[in-house]
């Protein structure tokens, strides 16, 4: 549709990652970056190499991690007009290191960071009252005072006709007290598509099997589920009973943090461009494929051209 850009609210951060894999971060380390990262910060950059169309609501700090990320949002055609820059606060940071069986040890530096402080303003206001569709990650849910600016956009995006996604992206690391599950409740409600991956359907909706979570899901009001399965491709399950799978493309994974962004990121940008479930799928399987080879979350966002081109160049799983 033609309502207004998409846009997000959330954690900018940058990546800084141990080059061999292991448990921890001890005892000293060699770690590659700063990269541009943040789950919002990947959606929206992946969304505005699309669609040219796409902005986020963030803050930075006022050193060089932020204009890292603010210059590669900006160069990727990110409208950047509400990222605030706090003049106290460093840039949130994430270091990360990858363990041999593929899960990965966290030092984060979100909520005391500038990324924790997302602040209303003119800047923001304005995004909002032009966007058409509004994307939730569930880290917001654990930022402070970022509640209420998505509660405000959500109402606002919605009443003029928009639609929201919701990508739980429920870390182990997270915390689940009332308040989260209040939270959770509300926005399965508002969410139009749903963009779960693995085992995240069954948690948020205390689940012990798929046929379940997906009743449930539509149960609390929301039209389309499409399921992020790794290696195995992605899923589409409609309210209407329509079920749709897309294979994964086979390639060599070298890094897999930002593969659920690109993928959701694309997926949105293809239905809201018009495209029909099939070639949206396709294309979001193949921004999720493209996206782990290349080191660094943000490195392997692509173009609508480079996702025809490695199309075109990938074998699909059988
Ligand atoms: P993230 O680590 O960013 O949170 P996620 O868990 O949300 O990722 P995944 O299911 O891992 O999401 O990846 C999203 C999509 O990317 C998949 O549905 C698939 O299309 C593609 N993808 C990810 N990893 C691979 C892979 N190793 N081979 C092929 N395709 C992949
Ligand atoms: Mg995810």
């Amino acid at each position: 549709n033609d309502l207004g850009p998409t846009i997000t609210i959330g954690e900018i951060l940058v990546e800084i990652m141990a080059t061999e894999t292991g448990n921890g971060f001890s005892p000293p380390l060699t770690f590659t970056g700063p990269y541009p990262s943040g789950a919002p910060a990947i959606f929206i950059d992946q969304c505005a190499k699309l669609t040219n169309n796409a902005g986020i609501i963030a803050t930075v700090g006022k050193d060089a991690f932020g204009e890292i990320n603010v210059n590669r949002l900006q160069q990727d055609g990110v409208d950047i007009s509400a990222i605030s820059v706090d003049t106290h606060l460093p840039t949130g940071s994430a270091f990360v290191r990858y363990r041999d069986d593929g899960e990965r040890d966290f030092v984060f530096n979100i909520v005391a960071s500038a990324a924790g402080k997302i602040v209303k303003n003119q800047n923001t206001d304005t995004l909002i009252a032009k966007a058409g569709h509004i994307h939730i990650m569930g880290t917001l849910l654990s930022i402070p005072g970022a509640w209420e600016m998505a509660e405000y956009a959500i109402n606002v995006i919605k009443s003029r006709g928009g639609t929201l996604s919701f990508d739980p992206n429920i870390r182990k690391e997270l915390i689940t007290d009332d308040v989260f599950t209040q939270r959770l409740a509300y926005l399965l409600g508002k969410t139009d598509l749903l963009l779960p991956s693995g085992e995240e359907i069954l948690t948020i909706t205390e689940s012990s099997n798929l046929t379940d979570a997906v009743k449930k899901t539509f149960a609390a009001g929301v039209i389309e589920i499409v399921l992020k399965q790794g290696k195995e491709g992605a899923t589409s399950y409609h309210r209407n009973g329509k079920t749709v799978s897309g294979q994964a493309f086979q390639i060599k994974e070298i890094d897999p943090t930002g593969a659920g962004d690109c993928f959701g990121a694309t997926y949105v940008s293809c239905r809201r461009l018009g495209m029909s479930l099939n070639e949206s799928l396709t294309l979001a399987n193949a921004a999720g494929a493209r996206n782990v080879q290349f080191t660094g979350p943000m490195e392997g966002t692509s173009t609508l051209k480079e996702l025809h081109k490695f199309i075109q160049n990938t074998p699909r799983k059988i």
